[in-house]
Order: C-alpha cells, then structure tokens, then sequence
C-alpha cells in the first residue's frame, strides 16, 4: 500500500541524507528542510532542487564573526544573524548561535535573485541541540557542582540511527545510589532524556570538554 503523506517539510534538527533517502525510498516521501529559530520564525527553506536554503522575505541575514560580530565575504563559514523589521516584534542583529555559510552560485532552480545558506554547519560556543532542545555548557556545570562526590564530569551527545543519544561520564566516588540520582537531576536540568551514566577511571577526563557533540550530519 502506497503511504498517503507524499511530502514533508522538516525542521528543529539536521537532516542528514541517510534519513532524506530513507523517507524516499522506504516510505515515498518527498522530504525538504527548512530552517529557523523560535524568535525569528523561518529563516530558510528548500526548494526542489534541495541545494541549499533559500532565505524567507521580510529578513536581513548575514553571516558574521562570532567573535567581532563583523560580516564576513561570501563563502566563509560564521554565525547566523538575522534582523526582523517586524513593527510588533522587531529584532536588531540577533545571533542564532548557529554556523553556516552563503553559497556563491546562482540556485538552478531559477529564483537567482534569492540568497541561500548552506544550512546547518554546527553550533557557536559550547551549545548543541539534542532532540530539539538547546543544552548549554554552563547547564553540564551546575549538573556538575551540585554533587560534591563528582570530580570531573562530561556529557556526550552522539547519534544511534536517527535518535540522539546523551550519556553522562562521571568520575569520583558514587554508589548506585549516587549515580541514580545525578541521572534524575540531570533530566530535571536539561529537560532531556539520559540513556546511561557511566563511571570513568580518575584522570580520564582531564583536559576534555564538558560538553561533547559527536554526531556526524554527512
Ligand atoms: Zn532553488
């Protein structure tokens, strides 16, 4: 039997084109990105030709240094930073946080007057999306100083198919006890769900981020 939804426009997360060619071909369905923030509304979207997001009207997008906030050439990877001359809801260079880049060449899909993004190329700083749901640096911190057993503590984010996986590695003296309750608190915190905690040899985290994005997007 044939499925009935044809065709779907996506968004929140990458979509890497294992998962496009799956909806393709395992379920028919004709699969397009489209990319925003919750504060700005849609920022891109894909056309047919699926190269890239054109940029929605009624927006300024630029791609800047995260560092100095100055714009950059055409090409080069920076942060995402769109101003809305909304009346109602006005917003002045505001910073997504996210990386892309402007693609040069004309799109062939013949609206060559429309600029696109290359799409998502990773996160600015030391936040990453999982799930949908921003989780930031300073969060694994005060997971961290909340348990004065743990000695270094990191999160991993990585993917298993097409499902985020979070684990926790932890290092110090834990009962199972312990670890069950820093696996709780650590959902309350993050509003996210933990696969594993698991308990790491003393040193192994020296020098490692507290927070690691191990996902690959092809
Ligand atoms: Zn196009």
């Amino acid at each position: 039997m044939e499925f009935p939804l044809q065709r779907a426009l996506v968004s929140a997360e990458p979509l890497p084109s294992s998962l496009r060619g799956m909806f393709q071909e395992e379920w028919g369905i004709d699969t397009y990105q489209c990319y925003g923030t919750a504060d700005v509304g849609t920022i891109g979207f894909e056309c047919v030709r699926k190269e890239g997001l054109h940029l929605a009207q009624g927006l300024v997008v630029q791609v800047c240094d995260p560092v100095t906030g100055e714009p950059l050439t055409i090409g080069d990877v920076g942060e995402v930073v769109v101003t809305l001359l909304n009346k109602v809801y006005p917003l002045i260079r505001f910073g997504t946080g996210d990386l892309s880049r402007f693609l040069e060449e004309p799109c062939s899909c013949g609206r060559w007057a429309s600029p696109r993004l290359a799409g998502f190329m990773g996160r600015v700083g030391d936040s990453v999306k999982v799930r949908g749901l921003f989780l930031h640096g300073h969060q694994v911190k005060a997971l961290a100083g909340e348990f004065p057993w743990v000695r270094g503590l990191q999160v991993v984010v990585d993917r298993e198919g097409v499902r985020d996986t979070l684990v926790i590695r932890v290092e110090g003296k834990a009962s199972p006890n312990d670890l069950k309750a820093l696996k709780t608190r650590a959902e309350g915190l993050f509003r996210l769900k933990v696969d594993a905690v698991e308990t790491v040899a003393s040193g192994e985290l020296k020098g490692s981020k507290s927070l690691e994005d191990r996902r690959k997007w092809d």
